[in-house]
């Protein structure tokens, strides 16, 4: 047993026009006491407080609350392997206060062999110091949020850096002693074209990072993007999205030409050189133990899931206050247990192990269920949507554009 720690970081320089994650674009001086607040929060997950305190919960959740808190009760126990920096933009932090926040992980937790510490980064952010003080403090991944290379889609999508920030960034990171990179690439932004789409995935193969995520845009009807398409005007390029049709076939050239530049296609959206798969997100499809720490930040530990209040001020005062910031915990029933197992699963290429999965679930309680989802798989399996290897089940690999479609058809 091993456990993932995940550390949000709410804040951007600018809100791009496609998002509409929880995330704010703040002043310098909120940082210090968000960081503060992330460092209490470690020390207090390790002593096991109750963080419930000012908060109404069910009886369901109350349930799960004892048993995420015996979960949390022996962290010491448990050594940390992976360590996932997200946001928002944690990049924007001093080195200072993310060295600062590492080593309030290493003083709460024990830690596992060599742990993975990833820092998602922004690449206008970067700069040779910075990159060299990252891995200093520990972080052996850096995840380089590229989307594309070039300036027009950029600028469209409100991103704040551009190409050349992009090779800058990557100059500065490898000259740090930075070995594990991770750069994703959106399909689908606005103004995006088959040419520009292969001249960006040309220019990715280039700069040859370890490891490769490609998105397929969803419009976020929150989003300021999402808000233009069912509204209309012209101010962030909604009309010129790429039509569906055309954002599936950029997604499998990316496919054909990442394979034929010996990365693995492993999860849906994610492609590694041999040894390089991100340890931390393997842990999310394959329901393995994770810790969320910061504003919204989502846990899960075999049983419960929960999350923290959304807006960092706060979640920085509950925590600064003692009484927590833990607003959600829901006990994982085995009915959605099951589900999971499925939908987070099956997104890894290898795909699932069937008989596993029906010797867990398929007892008295669950076996109607489990027998009729022998029978749905057998249906998506005659129109070639998925595929069954002896007892492996896994998305048809021509096949994974639709794989939402096949999750409703599986499971609803
Ligand atoms: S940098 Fe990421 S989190 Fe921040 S606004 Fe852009 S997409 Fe959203």
């Amino acid at each position: 047993m091993s456990l993932g720690v995940y550390i949000q970081v709410p804040f951007c320089q600018t809100k791009c026009t496609y998002c509409n994650f929880h995330t704010g674009v703040v002043s310098r001086e909120r940082f210090e006491p968000y960081v503060r607040a992330v460092c209490r929060e470690i020390a207090d997950s390790a002593r096991a407080m109750d963080c419930s305190e000012g908060h109404e919960l069910t009886a369901e959740a109350q349930s799960a609350q004892r048993i995420s808190r015996k979960a949390a009760r022996s962290p010491q126990g448990t050594p940390v392997d992976t360590v996932y920096f997200g946001g928002g933009t944690p990049s924007l932090l001093d080195p200072a206060g993310l060295e600062e926040i590492i080593g309030a992980l290493r003083k709460a937790f024990s830690f596992a062999g060599e742990p993975e510490v990833t820092l998602e980064a922004d690449p206008e952010t970067i700069t040779l110091g910075k990159a060299s003080a990252w891995r200093a403090a520990g972080f052996n991944r850096i995840s380089l949020g590229v989307q594309s290379f070039n300036d027009g889609e950029l600028r469209a999508a409100g991103r704040m850096h551009r190409r050349d920030d992009i090779y800058r960034a990557v100059e500065f990171l490898r000259a740090a002693g930075l070995a594990n990179i991770s750069m994703d690439l959106i399909a689908g932004l606005a103004h995006q074209t088959r040419s520009t789409w292969d001249a960006s995935l040309g220019e990715l193969l280039v700069l040859g990072p370890e490891h490769v995520s490609i998105y397929m845009l969803e419009i976020d009807e929150g989003s300021r993007l999402g808000k233009e398409a069912i509204a209309g005007g012209a101010r962030y390029g909604a009309a010129a999205i790429p039509p569906d049709d055309d954002i599936a076939a950029f997604y499998e050239s990316a496919c054909k030409r990442l394979a034929e530049a010996g990365y693995e296609h492993y999860e849906i959206s994610n492609w590694a050189l041999p040894g390089f798969r991100s340890r931390h997100n393997l842990k999310y499809w394959r329901r393995e133990a994770y810790l969320g720490l910061g504003a919204g930040a989502h846990s899960f530990d075999g049983r419960a899931r929960w999350a923290n209040i959304h807006d960092a001020a706060q979640y920085a005062a509950c925590i600064e206050k003692g009484i927590g910031a833990r607003e959600q915990v829901e006990a994982v029933t085995p009915e959605q247990a099951l589900d999971e197992e499925f939908f987070l699963g099956l997104r890894q290429l290898e795909g699932i192990d069937i008989a596993r999965i029906e010797a867990v679930y398929g007892g008295d309680g669950l076996r109607d269920r489990v027998a009729s989802l022998r029978e749905r798989i057998a249906d998506l399996q005659r129109q070639g949507l998925v595929e069954l290897d002896g007892t492996r089940l896994r998305l048809a690999a021509d096949r994974l554009t639709v794989s939402n479609e096949v999750f409703v058809s599986l499971l609803d």
